[in-house]
């Protein structure tokens, strides 16, 4: 099962390249300096061109390095999506420095900003789990458990979400997440 609907929205989770998604927005996990880096932040900027780091420029320029949990929007340059949103996610340091607060934060923030800007659709990527070592088992947990509460908590614009997960093995640890969040879920409704 790869598919959940909460309230009006079909969460879904797809293998893939979050660069070609077509969703209204997609998210980067992005470092403090917003000036581009590896990983899926390396890949927005190069396949988005230069408009996206010149907005990430003007913003650090204007309120300084971002925090971890914390979310901005910039167009989306040459790719499909309109608009990115950049948001940090925690360096994972053992897992007992708010790590598990701050990726829920950015998960938050980054539907918070896409919800204030009326998007229809949003996509995000495993934050964290790249360079910046958070275990993929509790990461996923985190990122479904995050989502499905926002969704369920707030009536937004937002009509579908998609996880990309970039490969087999981060696909297959949200599979087992989402499965264990829907049996919860139908648990509680009993
Ligand atoms: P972080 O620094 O937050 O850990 P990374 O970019 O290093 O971010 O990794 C986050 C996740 O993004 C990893 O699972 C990585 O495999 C994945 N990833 C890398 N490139 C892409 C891409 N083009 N589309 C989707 N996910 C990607």
């Amino acid at each position: 099962m790869n598919e959940l609907t909460i309230n009006q929205t079909r969460l879904t989770l797809v293998q893939g390249d979050i660069t070609r998604q077509q969703t209204d927005a997609i998210v980067n996990a992005a470092n403090s300096s917003l000036m581009g880096g590896g990983g899926v932040d390396g890949a927005i900027h190069r396949a988005g061109g230069p408009a996206i780091l010149e907005e990430c420029n003007k913003i650090v320029a204007k309120q300084g390095q971002m925090p971890p949990g914390q979310a901005v929007i910039t167009t989306g340059g040459n790719l499909k999506a309109k608009f990115v949103i950049h948001t940090v996610g925690p360096i994972w340091r053992g897992g007992t420095h708010n790590e598990a607060v701050l990726l829920a934060d950015a998960y938050r923030s980054s539907l918070s900003l896409a919800a204030a800007n009326h998007l229809a659709s949003i996509s995000f990527p495993s934050i964290s789990t790249g360079a910046y070592g958070y275990p993929v088992d509790a990461a996923a947990a985190i990122a479904l458990k995050t989502v499905n509460s926002f969704l369920r908590e707030n009536i937004t614009s937002i009509k579908q979400a998609v996880f990309v997960l970039f490969d087999a093995k981060t696909f297959a640890t949200y599979l087992a997440a989402l499965e264990g969040l829907a049996e919860r879920s139908a648990q509680d409704k009993l």
